[in-house]
């Protein structure tokens, strides 16, 4: 019997390492867009991640030579705050998170985490330390459990499906006729925007990493559904450093900093009321977002 079972314990083997592999990853868009050349120093380091600062440091990137995209960032996120950034389409909002995430290497000037540049330490302790919830998750073609369990394979039952009902999917759960075990994916139920956002929040509750990056999806969600993914987002990001690419002013009225960027620089940042009294391009922004949700809402 050992003999016919080996095998079959290794592919299963096999299957979970490739699935471990992709938890770190998770952003599979990002991934498409990953150039090969980022390598780790032979002598690098793991990062050691102590409270979560970020700080970016006289910051200009391309992608191309003859197109600059970000030029001269400068800005920190302190430990436990929740910032975010926001800005017209091209502004290079995406570009910043995939900087921090180490798919490109900066053109000038450096990013630090607890102040260790991003480039000494190895990419596989960098991407450990960060979850990522992005605007179009990826589900694989397993149960709705399995899906959310991936992302810390040692966590228990009851760790997977307490993650389950901090994300506010619980009462989706029930509502599904086999529950937990409902097949997700490309072959399985289709989940909305809403929900499959709600099942990367899940992921990255038990994965717990230290930094959090948040996508928030440019489609407009129903008002339930936004409501779920804030308050679910509230209940993880509380304690943890988090960096919100923010589309709807609304949602991100209490962050402790707004980045505001235009072509590729930060053009002003503060609170939402420092901002608006700055009455600058933010509160340029903001008055545009209220005047069309007037519109929409009779
Ligand atoms: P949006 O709100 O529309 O998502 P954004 O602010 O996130 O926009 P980025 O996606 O960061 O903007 O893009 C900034 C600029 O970089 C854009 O002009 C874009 O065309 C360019 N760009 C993005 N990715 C690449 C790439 N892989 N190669 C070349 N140029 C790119």
């Amino acid at each position: 019997t050992m003999q016919i079972f080996m095998p079959l314990n290794f592919l299963g083997f096999v299957y979970r390492e490739i699935r471990g592999a992709l938890a770190n990853i998770e952003n599979l868009f990002i991934l498409l867009d990953k150039t090969p050349s980022i390598n780790d120093k032979p002598d690098c380091q793991d990062l050691v991640v102590s409270k979560g600062r970020i700080e970016f440091c006289q910051v200009d990137f391309h992608y191309r030579p003859d197109r600059p995209i970000l030029r001269n960032l400068n800005f920190v996120i302190e430990s436990g705050q929740r910032v975010a950034v926001v800005g017209d389409s091209g502004a290079g909002k995406s570009t910043l998170v995939k900087l921090l995430f180490r798919f490109y290497d900066v053109s000038q000037g450096s990013i630090l985490v607890d102040g260790q540049d991003i480039r000494d330490v190895s990419q596989q302790s960098l991407r450990k330390a960060m979850g990522i919830v992005p605007q179009d998750t990826v589900l694989f073609n397993d149960t709705l459990f399995e899906n959310v369990h991936y992302a810390r394979p040692d966590a228990s039952e009851e760790e997977v499906k307490q993650a389950i009902r901090l994300a506010h999917l619980q009462q989706f759960v029930e509502s599904l006729p086999d529950g937990y075990q409902t097949m997700v994916g490309e072959r399985g139920l289709k989940l909305s925007g809403g929900e499959k956002q709600r099942v990367a929040i899940a992921r990255v509750i038990l994965k717990r990493p230290p930094i959090l990056l948040f996508d928030e999806a440019t489609s407009s969600l129903d008002s339930q559904s936004e409501g779920a993914i804030l308050s679910a987002l509230r209940s993880v990001a509380k304690g943890h450093t988090s960096l919100v690419i923010a589309h709807r002013l609304s949602t991100i009225v209490d962050a402790d900093n707004i980045l505001v960027m235009q072509q590729g620089q930060i053009v002003e940042q503060g609170s939402h009321l420092e901002l608006l009294a700055a009455n600058g391009h933010y509160a340029r922004l903001w008055q545009i977002q209220q005047q069309e949700e007037q519109e929409v809402t009779p």
